[in-house]
């Protein structure tokens, strides 16, 4: 049987006929099963009995030969829309060309809890006011969750997750009558948005832009375009009237955002211009609203959602446009379960849809340059700022001159600017890409270092929450008084910065000022962090302390200075893509000043101005740095010039991990064979995570060689004992 032919066409299947159904559980292979009363269409979700237990699953055509009567039988449809035959095969390509199991990816499209479930299946809980007699600690975690996230009909065991309480604090809380348990109430529908609204008047580049991006989605046709343009140049404006041309169009839209779950203001203006808010899709996203969206989107009834990458999943019918905003952003890759790349889906899916995508961003990732320089993908340019902003003056400032006192990390000219900053009026923010305090702790007696117990990582002191933090697996420990190798008192001693120590020196030297910090804590909400931006942005604090949280489109009007502590330290290591991420992130970085009328000045502290990334960054010669980037790479045989794939072999057992990812560089034949190169086995760049030991391999090959099915066979032709896992990593994002 083969998993990826393309999924039959609508058909009906009477009562009783046999169907194959793939199951969002189990093995990666379709099950026959017999139709149910009132047969079923390709597409229909369905629930199946799987060995002792029911699940979900989707039937994917006629069943495959064998007898109908020793089959077992869909127990039922489920009350909710098909999914679309593009769907099918969107899921079936995705699976393909990531080398994810089918099923792993049918259930990323169903991840709605409650699916097809009525109403009354689905019990919600409401807080009725009244408080408990006795008040615990757990007690009061679910009431402060409430607090917190809204009473918003949460599932009793969605509340007992959000609130980190045991499920028998919420039955307690029934009896007290703090809660009540009641149906789940029918789902409002989305209002409906209004293309025609508010359309904004747009400068003559932005209007020259967006008759472009309006034709491509009229065409009805596959596109992408790569639409590059400076912060602040307004390509949120742009994009937009692309999306009102699909809606008007009567097909559906999507915009994915990096870290959506942070930023309100894009609801704000999605409001702004189309009169409604859009379907919401992120992890910030209750269960019952995800089930809502889930089901307006595949009848067709939520025109627009706006969504973090997850959202590429849903079962749209009719999607005419994608925008991925900030295409170059990390986040758009997911590594773990299922690996792979929204931009790279999104693009795979409209060619599949006959859709539009835009690409939107002002620092491109180098595989979109390179496919606009191809002529793969259009490109369209917005090089000025809209209206009077001004793009920031960019200065260096060179560390093996303009030395900081011992200890400190603000340079005399950073401080000084900072200085004119406070008097002003103005804010200033100060990035440092380390969450915490000190990433080490060392022992001056012996040179002791603390790391995590089941990481290969060091241990990152968290001063506020006088603790020590693994940032791969979140654990904690004290921060020690003696040194847990060689005893001695008094010597541990936290090295290097981090943003709580730099917002400790700015307390110092401008004690007068508002310091805030922007980081994304393990401890902290995101509604909490989102409710700090929006602060923030109001003019709450003078001096804002930030890790790369900041880089990510939040606008702050009363910014005018950004300093960059330590541009040196993406540049360390031996990642190929390091020049890239840095210039990404320090142009995002640097954006983030001056956007409203006052100008705004970046200052980056580094020990090497003259490396090429910085020195593009300084002179404003983006596509000088790409193409010596692209020429580098193209002569390296590395992505986007070839393609790479990353094979990760997990295992507690260090020996027997190491065992398998052997075994697999001794079969890699038919690889070579191709003229594929296969690297390795090395420890990966973190060699151990929560206990598990990770070996990698890589192959990279040319560009032309059609590698899934050498793939697939060469993973499945090594023994794999249970204990260890292999990942396939198409097109890994660090290398
Ligand atoms: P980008 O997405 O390129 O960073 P935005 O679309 O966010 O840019 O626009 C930057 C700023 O300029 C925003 O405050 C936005 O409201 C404003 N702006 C952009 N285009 C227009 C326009 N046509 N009319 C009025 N304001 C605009
Ligand atoms: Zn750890």
């Amino acid at each position: 049987m083969d998993l990826l032919s393309p999924p039959d066409s609508e058909r009906v299947f009477a009562a009783g006929e046999p169907v194959s159904v793939l199951t969002a559980e189990g093995l990666d292979r379709r099950l026959d099963y017999r139709a149910p009363a009132g047969g079923a269409r390709a597409g229909d979700l369905v629930e199946v009995p799987l060995g002792p237990r029911r699940v979900i699953g989707a039937v994917w055509g006629p069943g495959e030969g064998c007898d109908a009567n020793r089959l077992r039988n869909v127990v039922r449809v489920l009350d909710a829309p098909p999914l679309a035959a593009g769907m099918r095969e969107f899921l079936t390509r995705a699976a393909d060309y990531t080398l994810t199991p089918l099923t792993a990816m049918l259930r990323l499209a169903t991840r709605a809890p409650g699916l097809g479930e009525p109403p009354s299946a689905r019990p919600v809980l409401r807080a009725t006011g009244r408080e408990p007699d006795r008040m615990t600690d757990a007690r009061a975690r679910v009431l402060a969750a409430i607090a917190e996230y809204g009473n918003l009909g949460f599932g009793p065991g969605e509340l007992a997750a959000l609130s980190g309480v045991s499920p028998g604090v919420i039955t307690g809380l029934e009896g007290l009558g703090v809660l009540v348990r009641e149906a789940a109430p029918r789902d409002a529908p989305y209002p409906a948005l209004d293309p025609a609204r508010a359309p904004r008047p747009l400068s003559p580049a932005q209007a020259e832009t967006a008759d472009a991006l309006r034709a491509a989605v009229r065409a009805g046709s596959y596109s992408t375009t790569l639409l590059k343009g400076v912060t602040g140049s307004g390509k949120t404006e742009v994009y937009l009237e692309a999306v009102a041309e699909a809606l008007a169009a009567g097909r559906q839209a999507l915009v994915l955002l990096p870290e959506i779950a942070l930023s309100g203001a894009f609801l704000d203006r999605v409001e702004a211009r189309f009169g409604a808010r859009p379907a919401e899709w992120h992890s910030g996203v209750t269960q019952a609203a995800r089930r809502r969206a889930w089901m307006a989107v595949a009848s067709g009834d939520a025109r627009l959602v706006v969504g973090a990458r997850s959202a590429l999943f849903l079962p749209f019918t009719d999607l005419g446009l994608t925008v991925v905003d900030e295409e170059h952003d990390g986040s758009y890759k997911q590594e773990d379960g299922a690996c792979y790349h929204a931009r790279d889906m999104a693009v795979l899916r409209a060619s599949i849809e006959g859709a539009a995508v835009v690409l939107a961003t002002a620092t491109p990732s180098l595989e979109s340059w390179a496919n606009a320089d191809a002529g793969k993908y259009r490109r369209l340019d917005l090089p000025e700022r809209f209206g009077i902003a001004e793009l920031p003056e960019m200065r260096s400032v060179d560390l093996r001159v303009e030395t900081p006192e011992q200890g400190r990390w603000i340079s005399p000219p950073l401080a000084g600017a900072v200085s004119e900053r406070l008097a002003a009026g103005e804010q200033s923010l100060l990035f440092l890409n380390r969450r915490g305090y000190a990433p080490l702790t060392i022992c001056r007696a012996c040179g002791h270092q603390v790391g995590c117990d089941d990481c290969d990582a060091r241990m990152v002191e968290h001063r506020f929450r006088r603790r020590l933090v693994c940032h791969q697996c979140g654990a904690t420990k004290p921060i020690p008084l003696a040194c847990p190798s060689c005893g001695v008192e008094g010597k541990m001693t936290a090295l290097g910065p981090g943003v709580e120590r730099l917002a400790e020196e700015a307390t110092e030297l401008w004690p007068e000022a508002r310091v805030a910090i922007l980081s994304s804590d393990l401890s902290e909400s995101a509604s909490a962090l989102k409710a700090r931006i929006e602060e923030i942005a109001a003019g709450g604090a003078d001096i804002v302390i930030g890790t790369q949280i900041v880089s990510k489109g939040h606008n702050f009007p009363l910014l005018t200075l950004v300093g960059v502590i330590d541009a040196d330290l993406g540049l360390q290591g031996g990642d190929l893509r390091a020049a890239e991420k840095t210039f990404q992130l320090m142009r995002q970085v640097a954006g983030r000043a001056g956007r409203a009328e006052r100008p705004g000045l970046a200052l980056i502290q580094t020990h090497q101005p003259e490396h090429p990334a910085l020195r593009a960054i300084l002179s404003g010669d983006d596509e000088g740095f790409w193409k010596a980037e692209a020429d580098a790479r193209r002569r390296a045989g590395m992505p986007p010039y070839g393609r790479l794939v990353g094979v990760i072999v997990t295992g507690v057992d260090e020996a027997r991990t190491w065992d398998v990812a052997r075994a697999l560089a001794r079969e890699a034949g038919a690889l070579r064979s191709v003229g594929a190169d296969v690297w390795g086995p090395a420890p990966a760049p973190i060699a151990r995570v929560r206990g598990r030991h990770r070996v990698r391999l890589l192959v990279r090959a040319a560009k032309g060689v059609t590698l899934q099915p050498l793939l697939r066979a060469w993973v499945a032709a090594v023994d794999v004992p249970g204990s260890v896992r292999v990942t396939v990593d198409v097109d890994p994002q660090s290398f």
